[in-house]
């Protein structure tokens, strides 16, 4: 006869199934929630789908007027750095720059039939002064058909042509459809600072900068809620760029241009490249200097500035690890940045007040010793 177990032994071999039936009963939902049928939830998603292009788009429109503005107000610095080009302040797009999913409501907000479209347009730029409206499809440029196809080579190949065609210094005619019509518009480029700009589609307050472009993410156009906030983002990435604090090996003028172009960003499915350079960190004293160099790119734009030391302020509340110094950190300490930065306010300023050119002050250049004199 075999014996019955110990009751303590009982109960530990009972025990899980107990703690389980338990949980069972605990997790269990009491309530009748209402039926869903499969077909609603998918019309739902598409819905939502939708809302996810239109914010995006939204946000590029956004980016896209601020930082033409700062792009080009500073042509002249760009150009000192060998960074400038002929811009007409518009991003090109088609539905088929995003991943496949959201094509369906791509083709609503940006359009379909396989042309490239005028998706944002900058306010003051040459687009915006000479009329061209977003929803703009582009048939031809200067006579030649602008290509088209429903593929994402389509934006590529015009970003291609026309940066050939603004190298001849002329002005482009741009034959567009819109609606029912056909309209033309002779446009002039004029000189920005040759860097892309586009939206990172990520909820993480962030922005980079990695030598050919400036990348913001969804969640700081979020945080940035002021366009004078905005603008000191993209002012600071800027500087980043021009003061060539990323090895720009990788980049040049013409590739730059071209992102810009070809709607940088636009393509939800960047592959994960800008998540990668935002990771990159700099030193404390290259974040230092682009907040120095960024406030005067601002200042140049016309951008009012007296708020920017208290948008590093708030991004300093936001994340309470930054106010401590930290010499080891990549980024200066908060309270240390909004010091610094309230000082450079002043210093732009007196400067204005003065009439005096906004140059950021340079380190004197070390006197070179005398050469001794031949005969
Ligand atoms: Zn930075």
């Amino acid at each position: 006869m075999r014996a019955s177990p110990p009751f303590r032994f009982r109960l530990i071999r009972l025990g899980p199934c107990l703690a389980l039936a338990l949980i069972a009963a605990a997790c269990a939902p009491v309530t009748q929630a209402p039926h869903v049928d499969p077909e609603s939830a998918k019309a739902e998603a598409e819905k939502q789908r939708l809302l996810v292009v239109e914010r995006y788009v939204a946000d590029l429109r956004r980016l896209n007027a601020i930082a033409f503005r700062i792009f080009a107000a500073n042509a002249d610095f760009c150009r000192e750095k060998g960074k400038s080009a002929g811009a007409f302040g518009f991003k090109v797009g088609n539905a088929y720059s995003f991943p496949k999913d959201f094509e369906a409501g791509a083709r609503r907000v940006v359009g379909g039939r396989g042309l490239v479209r005028i998706v944002a347009v900058a306010p003051g730029s040459p687009a915006g002064r000479a009329g061209m409206r977003e929803g703009d499809a582009v048939l031809a440029l200067d006579g030649t058909p602008a290509p088209k196809g429903e593929n994402e080579a389509a934006t590529r190949d015009f970003g291609k042509q026309l940066a050939e065609q603004v190298k001849t210094g002329n002005p482009i005619v741009f034959r567009v459809q819109r609606e029912n019509e056909e309209v033309e518009f002779a446009l002039h480029p004029v000189a920005a600072c040759a860097y892309g700009y586009g939206i990172d589609p990520k909820e993480i307050v962030n922005a980079s900068a990695d030598g050919k472009s400036v990348q913001i993410t969804s969640g700081m156009m979020r945080f940035a809620e002021t366009d004078e906030e905005l603008a000191t983002v993209v002012g600071h990435e800027l500087a980043h760029n021009l003061m060539g604090h990323i090895d720009s090996k990788r980049g040049n003028i013409a590739l730059g241009f071209l992102v810009d172009l070809l709607f940088a960003g636009f393509g939800v499915n960047t592959g994960g490249v800008f998540s990668d350079m935002a990771g990159q960190s700099y030193s404390q004293e290259f974040e230092t200097e682009a907040d120095y160099v960024g406030l005067y790119l601002m200042a140049r734009a016309g951008y009012d500035i007296a708020g920017s030391p208290n948008f590093w302020r708030r991004m300093g509340v936001r994340n309470p690890g930054s106010i401590r110094t930290n010499h080891a950190a990549s980024h200066p300490s908060a309270p240390y940045r909004f010091v610094s930065l309230d000082k450079t306010v002043e210093e732009i300023e007196r400067k204005k007040a003065a009439g005096l050119p906004l140059r950021p002050e340079m380190k004197a250049e070390p006197v070179p010793a005398a050469a001794p004199a031949g005969n």
